[in-house]
């Protein structure tokens, strides 16, 4: 839905980047315990190897995280298909915040399957060159800010959802605030142990569950 991924020569190719690899992976995802096939049918549909430098592309879809420069990583594909899986489960949200945009391959694979995508990155450098990278894909729901997501995207609340790709120290409050009623919002936690936190609001009242133990680079506040 919304956007579409182009088949262009560099995305068919053959070999470790072809579509081959990306069948190969999902079926992989399916044998980990992805249940959801829309979930994994808009992970099939993202050339994950167009998220890392060229250097990389032959790895890109090993399931392991793997550096984007500016000390930060691309998600490994199971931790990406996880929380997009958590999010997803019920009720499609129509409109979602993503803390953490990094390379911005997670945010492409939302966008596959929800109306409204946002997106915030604390590092502005690499940003712009995930702007540059997202413009060839041509992106028509997908809106991207340089701000602290700590601090959430208030112009745009409130959110069906909110995913956030870093460790906070702790829930940061104004996530749960521009949840809307009925959201859910999936944030890692913790400083050395972490887990992902599912905190979902219902008629006034805030739920949290402790999920999966996790490692992900730390929600950090200040911009750069
Ligand atoms: N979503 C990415 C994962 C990026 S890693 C993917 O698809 O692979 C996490 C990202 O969160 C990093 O790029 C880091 O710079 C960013 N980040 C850390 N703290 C942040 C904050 N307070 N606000 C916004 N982004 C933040």
């Amino acid at each position: 839905m919304g956007v579409f991924v182009r088949s262009s020569p560099t995305v068919q190719g053959s070999g470790m980047t072809s579509e081959r690899t990306r069948v190969r992976m999902v079926e992989r995802l399916r044998a980990q315990g992805i249940r959801d096939e829309t979930v994994l049918a808009a992970l099939a549909g993202v050339p994950r190897h167009l998220f890392v430098d060229e250097a990389l592309s032959s790895r890109a879809y090993e399931d392991s995280a793997l550096p984007i420069g500016f000390g930060q990583t691309i998600s490994a594909p199971y931790m990406v298909a996880r929380m997009v899986e958590l999010i997803c489960a019920g009720t499609l949200p129509k409109k979602i915040l993503e803390v953490g945009t990094g390379c911005g391959y997670q945010a492409v694979v939302l966008a596959r399957l929800i109306p409204e995508v946002y997106s915030v990155e604390r590092i502005g450098a690499l940003l712009e060159k995930t702007r540059a990278r997202l413009w060839s894909l041509r992106i028509q729901n997908l809106r991207l800010k340089h701000t602290d997501g700590f601090q959430g995207l208030p112009e745009a609340a409130p959110f069906d959802a909110i995913i956030v790709a870093a460790a906070a120290p702790r829930i940061p409050p104004a996530l749960v605030e521009q949840l809307a009623p009925g959201g859910r919002l999936i944030v890692p936690v913790g400083t050395h142990a972490q887990h992902l936190i599912l905190v979902e609001k219902r008629e006034g009242e805030v739920r949290e569950t402790i999920l999966d133990p996790v490692h992900f680079v730390p929600l950090l506040t200040n911009l750069s």
